[in-house]
């Protein structure tokens, strides 16, 4: 395995908390995080407080990261949110094709991959979402699905991102994979990737894992060797919980 491979651990805060609610999770988090974690740490909060938490988190120790970007730099799209608001605001990273948003939006594989492409145009690390749903892994098709997802993204020359992968029955049912199962998935992931991004790419980009990911069952997870951090919807809501699952992050190496 690749010694550079980066551990990293984000935070997708979806509909919560109000601006206080933020500031003091920000001064809880850099109060209590260590002064150099083992992990890369992001937080992705809605779209109101990501100038206030970028603001708060001015800290070398954790990125922040929109959960969203439209395709298009500026134009008449009521709602949504472009690549250089998302710098403007003081974030580096953006999540792509998280599937609530397939699911509530509509996204398609194509428009997911559109917003990748908008979000390394403007300097924006993607974090890729990928995943089935329950329904689709009783009928035998996790693989063709994760297939199809990465194939409308990745090709040869594609810039830095990270990828996660997200099990729909898994995120906010309390059901997390069980380490073997996300690790023989993580593999499969690691190995398209490899045929579509290369090798050497594939080697050392970062593939998390979200899906009712908390303290209790973070360290079964990450000693797995293809899962290099996590995803976390609602353990992320808790300073506590989140530090939590920071501290079990060792490097992937
Ligand atoms: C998510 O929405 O990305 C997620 C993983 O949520 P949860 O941790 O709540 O399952």
């Amino acid at each position: 395995m690749n010694s550079t491979r980066q551990t990293v651990i984000a935070g997708n805060w979806k509909m919560h908390k109000l601006r206080r609610e933020a500031q003091e999770f920000c001064r809880h988090l850099l109060a209590n995080l260590e002064e150099k974690p083992a992990a890369s740490v992001i937080l992705y909060p809605s779209f109101p407080l990501l100038a206030d938490v970028a603001t708060a988190l001015d800290d070398p120790r954790v990125s922040v990261g929109g959960q969203d970007i439209h395709p298009a730099a500026s134009g008449a799209h009521t709602g949504d949110v472009s690549g250089p608001q998302l710098i403007d605001a003081g974030c580096s990273w953006v999540l792509c094709g998280h599937s609530e948003r397939r699911a509530d939006h509509c996204e398609s594989d194509e428009l997911v991959a559109r917003k990748a492409e908008a979000a390394l145009q403007h300097g924006l690390t993607p974090m890729i979402c990928v995943g089935e749903t329950a329904a689709q892994r009783e009928a035998g098709q996790t693989f063709e699905v994760l297939d199809r997802q990465l194939a409308a993204v990745f090709s040869q020359d594609f810039g830095e991102f990270a990828l996660a992968y997200e099990p729909v029955w898994a995120i906010g049912s309390g059901l997390s994979a069980t380490p073997e199962l996300a690790q023989e998935v993580h593999a499969f992931l690691r190995q398209r990737l490899s045929d579509l991004v290369g090798p050497e790419q594939a080697t050392w980009v970062p593939i998390l894992y979200g899906g009712s990911v908390k303290p209790e069952n973070a360290a079964g997870l990450i000693v797995q060797p293809d899962i290099d951090g996590f995803l976390i919807g609602g353990a992320s809501l808790d300073p506590d919980k989140f530090l939590a699952i920071i501290r079990q992050a060792a490097p992937a190496a």
